[in-house]
């Protein structure tokens, strides 16, 4: 018996796009040289900076999100300075991985994953280093749920050192608040397929002056993604080389109905998608990877345990109900799932998603009452409404 014909798609991106996205994304090309690109570019960029909490220009790049964080580092640092990666999980990793391929030294301050950075940890790293060019951290933690305190982390930076504060934002800009200005964040990356409600190929960054000055000094910046050429062409209101004009379409669409949610709405969406997941979780007796205090509003890990085999959940989920959960990366491997519900989801869809979980685990011999993770997520929809 077929029980469920389309997928639902529930990893930490890609992200279910909305119809009304999906429909302008399929307008025709236009001339990326002429007036009518150039009215979509000025229309779009400015209405990205509340979502970074910035005054500063936003550019786009076409790429996925890692296209973003290379640019960050080819940008900003050379091969020689000194850097610290903090790594809360795999996406830290990247940022380390991408900053030593450019054969920039790297000083990796690692966290236990599963777990935020405290202050304190970067402070204690930072004082026993010298000449720090730049310090990069994620927001999100996609791959462990964690949300790093960024705003107090980037205070301990610039109490600490003159470096710049180089920030990943792929999987949180869009569902949680970035405050850019704010918290003092001097590079700030995104990408499309998370928070967004688009579709791969799109990448944000955001400089702050400081930032650009540090552009300036840096000798060689690459072709593709050296920012200069993005910055005077912006200017123009146009990209350097041929933009991913179908995902802007999109996204000029995804920004209308953040705006027309209103972003604090969005924000508030999230928090309580974040709550109804973890409240259900917990009520079926599973164990969260994270603590309440430090857990992202967009992803959530949920451990297995000696007899509940987390690729099974994964698979099971998949073969029953084309429910699509994410694995665990790297050394989580096999010992967490985690869901996805950031961007386009609805509380009324996630209500679906947590009944499929529960059903997935019935199918495996766990131990469930049905309806016990309906029953928790909708105690908690009920206060939130
Ligand atoms: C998804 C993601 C990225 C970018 O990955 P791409 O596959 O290149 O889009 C980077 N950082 C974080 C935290 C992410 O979640």
């Amino acid at each position: 018996m077929i029980i469920n014909r389309s997928q639902i798609l529930r990893t930490p991106g890609p992200t279910p796009i909305p119809e009304q996205v999906q429909k302008a994304m399929s307008q025709p090309m236009i001339g990326h040289r002429g007036k009518g690109f150039s009215e979509l570019f000025q229309s779009v960029t400015p209405r990205l900076k509340p979502i970074f909490g910035t005054s500063q220009e936003i550019f786009l790049l076409t790429g996925s999100g890692t296209s973003a964080l290379e640019a960050a580092v080819v940008n900003t640092v050379a091969p020689g300075d000194e850097v610290v990666v903090v790594v809360t999980g795999n996406f830290g990793a990247r940022f380390a991985d991408i900053c030593e391929a450019y054969q920039i030294v790297v000083h990796r301050l690692e966290v236990e994953w599963g777990r935020a950075c405290h202050p304190d940890a970067l402070k204690t790293f930072l004082k026993s280093k010298k000449n720090i060019k730049a310090v990069f951290v994620t927001h999100c933690e996609t791959s462990t749920g964690v949300l790093n305190p960024i705003g107090d982390l980037a205070s301990v930076i610039h109490e600490n050192s003159d470096a710049l504060v180089i920030v990943d934002t792929v999987s949180s800009a869009g569902g949680t608040p970035v405050n850019m200005d704010k918290d003092g964040l001097d590079v700030v990356v995104s990408g499309s397929q998370k928070a967004f409600m688009l579709p791969p190929g799109l990448a944000f960054i955001t400089l702050s002056e400081n930032a650009w000055k540090a552009v300036e000094r840096t000798p060689s910046k690459g072709f593709y993604l050296n920012l200069e050429a993005y910055k005077t062409n912006a200017e123009k209101g146009m990209t350097p080389y041929t933009p991913a004009l179908s995902l802007i379409y999109g996204l000029d669409e995804a920004l209308r109905m953040m705006e027309e949610e209103g972003l604090d709405n969005v924000f508030r969406r999230h928090e309580t998608l974040m709550k109804m997941t973890r409240a259900a979780s917990q009520a079926l007796g599973l164990s969260l990877l994270t603590t309440d205090e430090e857990a992202s509003p967009t992803v959530t890990a949920i451990q297995g345990t000696a007899t509940l085999d987390s690729e099974a959940v994964r698979q099971t989920a998949l073969k029953t109900f084309n429910l699509v959960l994410a694995g665990g990366q790297k050394r989580l491997k096999g010992k967490i799932f985690r869901i996805g519900h950031m961007g386009a989801i609805t509380p009324a869809e996630l209500l679906q998603t947590l009944i499929l979980l529960e059903f997935s685990l019935f199918k495996m011999g766990y131990p469930v009452s049905f309806g016990t993770a309906a029953k928790a997520a909708e105690e908690v929809l009920k206060n939130e409404l």
